[in-house]
C-alpha cells in the first residue's frame, strides 16, 4: 500500500519511507492511500476475539500487503505485550484504560509498534544501525525509549532540557541504558528540537549514521492506535451494550482520535465521537465556527493535551475532504478548564470511587455532559494517575499508589551526557559514534 501526503506535493511513499521520514517533503501528514472495510462476519465474531485477534485483523489491513503475515503477527503480539481492558466507572460510562503498558500512559502501543516495524525493515535489508533522535518535553522520550528499548539495529537518543522535566519522568529515559542514551541539553526544550532538526539536514552527519524520527505523526506510532478502539467495541459487545456506542477521546495532537475514525472507516461500529479538550479549544472553537485557528498553547494540569495546532488536525480534515458538515456529524467537542478538570476528578471518586488522572478527567466529563439517553460511553484513560501524584492526590483528597513499574523507575541510577546547546557540540558528539 502506497502513502501520500495530505499536501499532496509529495511523491507518494512506500510504508517503509513513510515510517523512515515521519513527515512528508512538502511538510504533509502521510496517509494510506486506502482504508479497507472489514467483513461483516469479523464484526459479528468480534465479541468472542481475544485482543491479539483482534488486532491481527486491524493490522493486517492496513499493513498486510507491505509485511509477511507471521512477522506482522509476532510485532502486533509483542506490542500488546500488555491489555487494554475496559472498566465500568457507572451505569453508561465505561473507561478504556490505556496506561497498562511501560510507561503507563497510551503512547506505549505506538512506540512499541514502530521500534518492531522499524527492525522488520532493517533486517530484511540488512541495513546497518538506524539511529532515532528525539527531542521531549518529559512524556514522548520515555514512550519512545521505552518502546525502543533492547531492540536491535537501532539506537536511540533522547534529548531533554536540563532540570525542566520531573524527576519520574526524567528517570524513566535516563535509566535504561543499553540501546538508549539520555542527553541532558543545556537549555529549553526549543534548543533540543533545534539540535535534532539541525541533525537531519546535516549532509556529513547523515552520510556517517542512519537517523530517523519517531514523531507521534508517524503512521507506525499513529495507526495502531486503532487496534485498541476494536478491542473496547468487543468487550462492550460482549456485555450487550454496543448498540448505541459513543467513543470519547482526551485530545492533543488528535492522533489518538483519528486512529478511533480510521477504525469507523472500516466499519467499526460506533455511533459518534466526542474529542475532550483542557483549555487549548481551537477543536472544539472550530466545530462552533467552521473556522480552524491555531493559537499559542496553554499550560495545563493536563499537560500532554497543551497543543495550540493540533497536527493531525490535518488527517481529520483530509479523510471527510474538507467538508465541516461531515466533521460535525461525526464529532462533539467539550473543553475544561483546570478547575473543572480539579472538581470533575474530586467528583467521580466521591462518586464511583474511580481515580481519573487530568487528561481522562476531560474524557469523563465530556461523557457525562453529551451523552444521550440509550448511549453508552467509552473514554480513553490515557494516563495512569500516578503520574500526576501530587495534582490527582490534592483533588481528590486522598492518597494514590505507584504502580510498582513506575517505582522501579525511581530506584534506578541515571546516566546522562551532558550537552551544551551547541549543534557543533552535538554533531561532534554523534561524529564519534
Ligand atoms: C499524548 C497524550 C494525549 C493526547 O493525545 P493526542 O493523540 O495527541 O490527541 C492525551 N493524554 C495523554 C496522557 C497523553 O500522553
Amino acid at each position: 500500500m502506497m502513502y501520500y501526503s495530505t499536501n499532496r506535493k509529495a511523491p507518494l511513499a512506500t510504508l517503509e519511507e513513510a515510517v523512515v521520514k515521519g513527515l512528508a517533503g512538502d511538510r504533509g501528514l502521510y496517509m494510506p492511500e486506502k482504508i479497507k472495510r472489514l467483513p461483516q462476519e469479523f464484526y459479528d465474531n468480534i465479541a468472542d476475539m481475544s485482543f491479539h485477534e483482534i488486532a491481527i485483523k486491524v493490522a493486517d489491513a492496513f499493513f498486510g500487503e507491505d509485511i509477511e503475515h507471521t512477522a506482522l503477527e509476532n510485532i502486533v503480539c509483542d506490542t500488546l505485550a500488555f491489555d487494554c481492558p475496559v472498566v465500568k466507572v457507572t451505569d453508561s460510562i465505561y473507561s478504556l484504560e490505556l496506561f497498562h503498558g511501560p510507561t503507563l500512559a497510551f503512547k506505549d502501543v505506538g512506540a512499541r509498534f514502530m521500534a518492531r516495524l522499524l527492525q522488520y525493515f532493517i533486517k530484511k535489508e540488512n541495513k546497518s544501525e538506524v539511529n532515532v533522535l528525539v527531542a521531549t518535553s518529559g512524556d514522548t522520550g520515555s514512550a519512545v525509549a521505552n518502546g525502543f528499548l533492547g531492540v536491535e539495529g537501532i539506537h536511540v537518543y533522547v534529548l531533554y532540557p536540563k532540570g525542566k522535566v520531573s524527576k519520574i519522568q526524567e528517570s524513566q529515559f535516563t535509566t535504561l541504558g543499553s540501546n538508549i542514551t539520555a542527553i541532558e541539553v543545556d537549555g529549553v526544550f526549543d534548543d533540543c528540537q533545534r539540535l535534532v532538526k539541525s541533525a537531519f539536514m546535516d549532509e556529513e552527519l547523515n552520510r556517517h549514521m542512519n537517523l530517523t524520527s519517531a514523531n507521534s505523526i508517524n503512521v507506525a506510532r499513529f495507526l495502531p492506535q486503532s487496534f485498541y478502539y476494536f478491542n473496547a467495541y468487543a468487550r462492550m459487545k460482549k456485555l450487550g451494550l454496543a448498540d448505541n456506542l459513543v467513543i470519547c477521546v482526551p485530545s492533543g495532537n488528535f492522533g489518538n482520535i483519528t486512529a478511533a475514525l480510521f477504525g469507523h472507516e472500516m466499519g467499526l461500529p460506533v455511533r459518534r465521537f466526542i474529542a475532550a479538550n483542557n483549555a487549548n479549544d481551537i477543536f472544539f472553537k472550530y466545530l462552533h465556527t467552521g473556522e480552524y485557528k491555531p493559537m499559542p498553547s496553554i499550560q495545563t494540569i493536563a499537560n500532554a493535551m497543551d497543543v495550540g495546532d493540533p497536527s493531525n488536525f490535518a488527517r481529520i480534515y483530509d479523510l471527510y475532504n474538507g467538508s465541516y458538515e461531515k466533521i460535525k456529524s461525526m464529532i462533539s467537542g467539550a473543553t475544561y478548564n483546570d478547575s473543572q478538570i480539579r472538581e470533575i476528578m474530586k467528583q467521580c471518586y466521591d462518586k464511583n470511587g474511580y481515580v481519573l488522572d487530568p487528561h481522562g478527567a476531560c474524557g469523563y466529563q465530556a461523557l457525562k455532559d453529551l451523552l444521550k439517553e440509550g448511549e453508552t460511553g467509552v473514554f480513553c484513560e490515557t494516563a495512569h494517575p500516578a503520574k500526576f501524584k501530587e495534582t490527582v492526590e490534592n483533588a481528590i483528597n486522598a492518597k494514590i499508589e505507584i504502580p510498582s513499574r513506575l517505582a522501579e523507575f525511581m530506584k534506578g541510577t541515571k546516566k546522562s551526557v551532558n550537552m551544551t546547546s551547541s549543534f557543533s557540540d552535538f554533531k561532534a558528539f554523534l561524529m564519534e559514534k
